[in-house]
């Protein structure tokens, strides 16, 4: 399907269990999210969170009830879900190219310029720039030039720089101190202007900057809110 942002994301009434197994991992949960909001999900290991976020990519179908973007079930788009959903998962993916190739997996037109502005919104602009080699500096498979919290960057940069109107972030900050975890989140968000946000968490922990919180728990959103009031 082609469609433009504005994106508005509608979960209707939606229940899920894995094909062949009798547990319901979602049941009856419905969130509609206005293009340009920025949602923390929280809750506990297998809460569902993850599989809320596979439902809103259209991996899943709900078993019933529906997932749409602009009226559209997500499960249609297909390969083409990728231009509209940027997307971090729990693990984060470096690849055995330079820098600049690993920022622009999602965008290859993207010009220097572009990825230097996205460097500097996830901090790492000044340790790209003292890199001898910039950002022709080979990155290899493990990352291992680059420490846990600047490979969460260059993850961060590359889906800001897929410029899709909705990133959905599967605990893109997992393993981090709490400090370096917020700083990097408002950061992030604060560079994410008018796109809609879908974060992923297990704590409390860096939600401030969002503009609400929902809560997965035995299989319904459990309650929700702005951050300031939890
Ligand atoms: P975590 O915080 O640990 O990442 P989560 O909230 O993301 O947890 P999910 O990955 O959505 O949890 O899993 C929800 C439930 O569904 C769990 O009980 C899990 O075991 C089950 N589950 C996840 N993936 C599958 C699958 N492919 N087949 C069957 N059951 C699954
Ligand atoms: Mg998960």
């Amino acid at each position: 399907p082609d469609i433009e942002a504005p994106l508005a994301i509608a979960i209707d009434h939606v229940a899920f269990s894995y094909p062949g197994s009798a547990r319901v991992v979602l049941d009856d949960v419905s969130l509609t999210i206005p293009q340009g909001q920025k949602v923390a999900v929280l809750g506990r290991s297998g809460s569902g969170k993850s599989t809320l976020a596979s439902l809103i990519r259209g991996d899943l179908a709900p078993t019933s009830g529906s997932v749409t973007l602009n009226g559209m079930p997500a499960s249609r788009f297909g390969d083409d879900m990728a231009k509209h959903i940027g997307v971090i998962q729990q693990q984060t993916y470096l690849f055995n190219m330079t820098l600049r190739e690993n920022l622009r997996i999602g965008n290859p037109a993207a010009t220097d310029d572009e990825v230097w502005e996205v460097l500097a919104h996830v901090g790492l602009a000044d340790l790209a720039r003292r890199l001898p080699e910039g950002l022709d500096t080979l990155v290899d498979e493990a990352g291992m030039r680059f420490s846990g919290g600047e490979r969460h960057r260059i993850a961060l940069a590359r889906v800001l720089l897929q410029d899709t109107p909705v990133i959905l972030l599967d605990e893109p900050t997992v393993g981090l101190d709490p400090v370096t975890e917020r700083a990097l989140l408002d950061t992030f968000v604060e560079n994410a202007q008018g796109k809609t946000l879908i974060m992923i968490t297990h704590h409390l922990q860096g939600v401030s900057a969002m503009d609400r919180v929902v809560f997965v728990e035995n299989g319904k959103l459990e309650m929700e809110g702005a951050p300031a009031e939890l």
